[in-house]
């Protein structure tokens, strides 16, 4: 699960119009997945479900923060949307919807832990900190 302010929803779009926008989705695997080109010459998965949740493989992605790759399949879908074709999403298997729950109850504790360490966790982060609240 993706959760950001306007502001970071923004800071992704922006910055994935910078290096192609929509250019950047590489494949379209038809089944909400898509493969999108990411730094380092690799590429990332992102999924949309049926819901519209996004979620990629890539550091920022994996926090579950908005990053450049869900930005371009978000362009691809309204582009999609734009000219009548229905865009597809990921129908999740139960070890998928497992493994998510799994993942977003560890994200919620993770968040939680957040709170409670804030001073030891701006000083593990240092520079990080600071970045992601600017
Ligand atoms: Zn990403």
């Amino acid at each position: 699960m993706t959760s950001g302010t306007r502001e970071t929803f923004n800071r992704a779009l922006a910055k994935a119009s910078e290096l192609g926008g929509m250019l950047l989705v590489q494949r379209d695997r038809g089944d909400g997945r898509y493969d999108v080109t990411g730094s380092h010459a690799r590429a990332y998965l992102v999924q949309v479900t049926a819901d519209g949740e996004y979620r990629c493989d890539c550091t920022a992605g994996s926090f579950g923060r908005p990053c450049k790759h869900q930005a371009a399949v978000f362009m691809f879908r309204a582009a999609q949307l734009a000219v009548g074709i229905a865009p597809a999403t990921v129908r999740e298997s139960d070890a998928d919807v497992r493994a998510r729950l799994l993942d977003e109850s560890r994200m919620n504790i993770a968040r939680h832990g957040a709170e409670w360490d804030r001073p030891a966790r701006e000083s593990w982060l240092g520079e990080e900190a600071v970045t992601v609240a600017a």
